[in-house]
């Protein structure tokens, strides 16, 4: 397998050192950047910085309950979220899962049902809402499942940013995608009201992606509201 183009983000927190040491090289050794949290005010600071692609959450931290951690992420964050916990109860399986968890992983665990459950959870979270990991039209195609871009069947390069703004607009495809939405999709919660971003990011997005990146026919302006990318139309 090569190494994905633009690589995912996975935030770990979790206060155990000896797990940190576990988990980081096994992460990165799959292509993943790691991000590390020891507490669960580090881990919520981190995420909101850093918006990570999937959270690897140990419920049992020194600060504050995980599950509390769990909660504020999913007020703003769609984001796998994987449980880590040594609690192996029903019940805290449960409320995790109750509170948004994705998925849960009792200690000890083993880096292939690590990687392997990891792995389906970014899967799921790659669709978009119609339920499609691929979409294609006038001559540009993306698929968030392997996160390749191509327009006319050449591959695109894009930064990290770039892609994650393609990503927000492609998983709602044909429907407006707020300014709000798109910026804490793609800053977290921090970037929010930095609308300029999102001009500066959408005219890199146009010059890469267009044919004519002054009069776009994929990327189109909804003054005041957001944007909405449109494959359908003339490419
Ligand atoms: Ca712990």
């Amino acid at each position: 397998m090569t190494a994905p183009a633009n690589p995912l983000r996975i935030l770990v927190v979790e206060d155990e050192p000896a797990l940190r040491r576990f988990l980081v090289p096994t992460l990165a050794g799959q292509g993943y950047q790691v991000l590390t949290a020891a507490t669960a005010a580090e881990g919520l600071a981190q995420a909101r910085s850093h918006n990570p692609d999937l959270v690897l959450l140990d419920l049992g931290l020194p600060d504050q309950d995980g599950m509390e951690v769990l909660r504020q992420l999913r007020a703003w964050s769609r984001r796998p979220i994987v449980i880590l916990s040594a609690r192996n109860q029903e019940r805290d399986k449960v409320r995790a899962l109750d509170h948004g968890a994705d998925d849960y992983l009792a200690k000890p665990f083993g880096a292939a049902e690590l990687l392997a459950r990891l792995r389906a959870a970014l899967r799921r979270a790659v669709q978009t809402e119609a339920g499609d990991s691929v979409v294609a039209g006038g001559g540009l195609r993306v698929d968030l499942a392997r996160r390749d871009v191509s327009l006319d069947g050449r591959p695109v390069h894009l930064t990290a940013l770039e892609y994650r703004l393609l990503e927000a607009l492609v998983r709602r495809h044909g429907k407006v995608a707020t300014h709000a939405q798109l910026l804490v999709e793609v800053w977290g919660p921090g970037g929010a009201g930095n609308t300029h971003y999102l001009r500066i990011y959408m005219a890199m997005l146009r010059r890469k992606l267009e044919a004519d990146p002054a009069r776009p026919r994929h990327f189109i302006t909804e003054p005041g509201v957001g944007y909405r990318l449109d494959l359908d139309g003339p490419g």
